[in-house]
């Protein structure tokens, strides 16, 4: 994708970021704007970067450990959000490379977590994800179950700063977005990570906090 092109894309969404905002009363600077480059290569990434891009997101530890590193020597203010699910052995190198983790979703992971948090020093943000339609294929704690998960990431220290989801496809996305409005405001958090390609002007009108967007800035995937 040619700079200009990246430029291009980056500034429409942006512009419909803070569209959608203002319609809700909302600053456009409370929406953090997370470029999904999971399956897209170095050269894909770079021209987003030199568009002003910092804020990235992959769903696999072994992928971003390939490709961001050398990203990250070249380039100064890289934060880098994992958003797929995360397997308890990965969780030191995952607290390693990432500076939020999206994907919080069952006790086992938090101790893994917290574990790799006092190792390394480093406490990446931490964002509880719910499985909000609760459709067996996905990740994400049972709805039921978010009061004791987050209990228990809050005890063992982890900094929470909200709760994520991916809404079931094909349906209507408002009403999980704003299921997961009310469980952060019941919950005492703030952060709400919801919002990809297809929806995330509705997301912001419902408060995201963080939409994580692949396709619209970067193309289809392979
Ligand atoms: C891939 C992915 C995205 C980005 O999806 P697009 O539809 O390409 O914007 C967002 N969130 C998660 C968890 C993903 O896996």
């Amino acid at each position: 994708m040619p700079l200009d092109d990246a430029s291009a894309r980056l500034a429409d969404v942006r512009e419909k970021i803070a569209r959608a905002a203002r319609i809700a009363g909302r600053e456009p600077t409370d929406v953090e704007l997370i470029a999904v480059s999971k399956m897209h290569d170095a050269a894909a990434i770079r021209p987003l970067i030199d568009a002003g891009q910092r804020v990235f997101g992959e769903n696999r530890v072994q992928e971003a450990a390939a490709k961001w590193p050398e990203l990250r020597e070249t380039t100064s203010g890289i934060a880098l959000h994992l958003v797929g699910q995360l397997q308890s052995n990965k969780a030191e190198e995952a607290v390693v490379l990432f500076d939020a983790i999206h994907s919080v979703d069952r006790p086992s992971l938090v101790d893994a977590l917290a574990r790799a948090m006092d190792k390394t020093g480093r406490r990446p943000t931490c964002f509880v994800q719910v499985n909000i339609g609760d459709e067996p294929q996905k990740g994400g704690c049972a709805v039921t179950d978010l009061p004791v998960l987050l209990a228990g990431a809050r005890a063992a220290d982890l900094p929470v700063a909200g709760l994520m989801c991916v809404p079931p496809l094909e349906i209507e996305p408002a009403p999980y977005f704003a299921l997961l409005a009310k469980l952060a405001r019941d919950s005492g958090v703030t952060g709400l990570s919801m919002g990809m390609s297809s929806d995330y002007e509705t997301a912001v009108t419902i408060g995201a906090t963080h939409v994580r967007l692949g396709t619209i800035l970067f193309g289809e995937r392979a």
